[in-house]
Formats: C-alpha cells, sequence, structure tokens
C-alpha cells in the first residue's frame, strides 16, 4: 500500500523513491495505491486545482507502467472508510508525540498561519491509508521512515488495547536502502512544491532539462582521496539511476580533471530519454476523462471491498457491535 499526494507535477523523487516500486511489486503482490487527496487538503490553498492534480497523478501512475487492472489505484476520498478508521486510530494517538515529528515541525515552519489539526494528524490518516488493507509493505521514500513507524506504533496499540488486528507495516524497497532523490540544487531533496528550478518533473520537456541540469551545483574538486562534495555525489547518484555509469567521472573528479559541462551534457540526454517516453503517454491519458473516470472507480470499488473487512474486524474488536 502506498499513496502520492495530488499536490502538483510529480518528480523524479515520487518516480525513484515510490512509482518504480509500484510497477516493480504490481506483478507478485496484492497491491493497493491511492492518489492522496485528503492529505492534499492539509496544504492546499487553492480546490479549484485539485480536479486537475489528481488526473495528473493518475496519469502519470499510469504512464509509469502502474496497470489499474492489476492493482487496486483509487482516490483516498472515494474510499470514506478511511475516514472511519482515521477517528478510530486518533484515540491512540497522542498530541505529544503528533507536535514531535519533524514533518509536523517543517509543516508549521512553511505555513505558520495555517496550523490546522489536519497537518497535526497527519500521520494518523497515513496510518489510516495503510492498516485499511492490513498492508504490511509500503513502498516509499526515505522520508516517509518516522511515519512508517508511527503506523507500527497505532497498530500495535490497537492491537495491544483491542485485540490483535493489524499486522505491522514496513517501509519497502525490494531489501534496499530506501530511496532520497536529491535536489539539484545540492541541499534536500526534489519535491513538488519546494525548490522547483532545482526538480526534475515527469511534465518537463526538453529544454527545461536540459536548462536545470546544466544549472545544477557543482563544486571545484579534487585532490585525491578528497571526499566528494554532495553536490557532485548527487549527480553522479541521478546519473545512476537514469542508467549511466559514473566510474569514469568519478576517476577525473579524484584526478581534478573532471569537466562538469561534459558530465551535464551526457546527463541531460539521458533524463530527456528517461523522462520524454513517460511525459509523451501521461499527457494522452491526462485527456481521457472517460478512462481515468473507469480507473477510478474499479480501482474504489476493490479498495471498498478490502476496507470494509478491515473495518468490520476492528469495529468487532473494539466492542462496537450491539447486536
Ligand atoms: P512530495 O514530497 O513531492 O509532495 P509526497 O509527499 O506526495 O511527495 O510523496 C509521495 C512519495 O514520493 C512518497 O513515497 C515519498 O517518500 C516519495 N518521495 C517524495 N520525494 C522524494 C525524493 N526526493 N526522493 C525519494 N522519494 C521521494
Amino acid at each position: 500500500m502506498s499513496g502520492i499526494r495530488p499536490t502538483g507535477f510529480l518528480h523524479l523523487g515520487n518516480y525513484f523513491g515510490a512509482l518504480r516500486n509500484y510497477v516493480r511489486m504490481q506483478e507478485s503482490y496484492n497491491c493497493y495505491f491511492m492518489v492522496a487527496d485528503l492529505h492534499a487538503l492539509t496544504t492546499l490553498k487553492d480546490t479549484k486545482e485539485l480536479k486537475g492534480h489528481v488526473r495528473r497523478v493518475l496519469a502519470e501512475n499510469i504512464a509509469s507502467g502502474l496497470d489499474p487492472e492489476k492493482v487496486a489505484f483509487y482516490c483516498q476520498s472515494h474510499v470514506p472508510e478511511t475516514a472511519e478508521l482515521y477517528l478510530l486510530l486518533n484515540m491512540l494517538a497522542y498530541v505529544g508525540e503528533l507536535e514531535k515529528t519533524p514533518t509536523f515541525k517543517d509543516k508549521v515552519r512553511l505555513q505558520p498561519m495555517n496550523v490546522n489539526a489536519g497537518l497535526l494528524t497527519y500521520p494518523v490518516l497515513q496510518a489510516a491509508d495503510i492498516l485499511l488493507h492490513r498492508a504490511t509493505l509500503v513502498p516509499v521514500g526515505k522520508d516517509q521512515e518516522q511515519h512508517l513507524e508511527m503506523a507500527r506504533n497505532y497498530a500495535n496499540r490497537f492491537n495491544q488495547r483491542y485485540g490483535e488486528v493489524f499486522p505491522e507495516p514496513y517501509a519497502f524497497n525490494f531489501g534496499e536502502d530506501l530511496v532520497k532523490v536529491p535536489s539539484l540544487d545540492g541541499a534536500g531533496k526534489m519535491s513538488k512544491s519546494e525548490n522547483q528550478l532545482a526538480t526534475l518533473y515527469l511534465a518537463d520537456d526538453d529544454d527545461a532539462i536540459r536548462k536545470k541540469i546544466s544549472k545544477a551545483k557543482t563544486e571545484s574538486g579534487g585532490a585525491p582521496g578528497a571526499p566528494v562534495p554532495d553536490s557532485v555525489a548527487n549527480l553522479f547518484q541521478l546519473m545512476r539511476l537514469v542508467g549511466g555509469e559514473t566510474a569514469a567521472y568519478e576517476a577525473q573528479f579524484n584526478e581534478g580533471t573532471i569537466r562538469y559541462g561534459d558530465m551535464k551534457k551526457e546527463l541531460a540526454e539521458r533524463m530527456i530519454a528517461f523522462i520524454t517516453p513517460i511525459r509523451e503517454k501521461a499527457e494522452a491519458i491526462r485527456n481521457d476523462e472517460a478512462y481515468l473516470r473507469k480507473v477510478m472507480d474499479m480501482g474504489a470499488e476493490k479498495a471498498r471491498a478490502s476496507a470494509k473487512v478491515t473495518l468490520e474486524l476492528a469495529k468487532e474488536a473494539i466492542g462496537l457491535n450491539y447486536y
């Protein structure tokens, strides 16, 4: 189980942290993937943009290889059982621990005039999304590790207080470390809303990709044995993610002969070859309203069937059954 918020254009971080694994998992697991539209309400000011964002996220997931026939691919708000489980889990969540969550503190810093209760209880809603399907594997990027720990806490607290219903969910990347795709400015991660010039989007055209990569931060290097600075290591990482070799560039860095312009040119061309087919496919899907409606209906039906079973088990365990 996993999800992506419809708050803007999907980017390489979403792809390599999440989407790529959705596509790999759909072949051998029972999967639930969603567009987290209720989560988006914690930060989105203008809900007029929501419909466009939801369609974009649906289309970009499918263009990246997600098959709505193989998985349950749905919108969070189409599965109202999510809200019911969220309410039940809120009784097990402590305000003190929610206030200490680093992502909450970040959001408070970013939107000090809109510190709503939904923002505070974001990890509870996320736990509800996962536990709703009693999911055990959650394909996410590195930034989500702490939220998964909180989801495990809520599952365990529920089980201890009311009886065993939920398995423990874990972040999943096929046994490898979770991915963090760095931003091109050498600081932080790519993200939908921050550092837009340092983030590569699946909708970027060739010129935008070339421009952003040519402006990527680099630092002059390298004496033999000197550590590779983060900004340069980030470019090496991006090169490897899109199938490039970095051994020769790394050797040049160590010798102090690296020509960043050449490396950036190769990286840009590889990036264009990677992004273009996804962008073109997504564009066609995004404009096919009838198909997207079918996808959402089919996904909601599958997700609600699973959610209903879990909620019955949860209510039974709590004692919310009076007949
Ligand atoms: P964003 O932070 O761009 O708004 P979301 O919060 O909707 O993205 O996260 C959707 C998924 O994408 C999550 O699994 C998250 O871990 C992953 N993700 C987001 N940014 C990155 C990144 N830079 N590197 C790796 N994974 C990422």
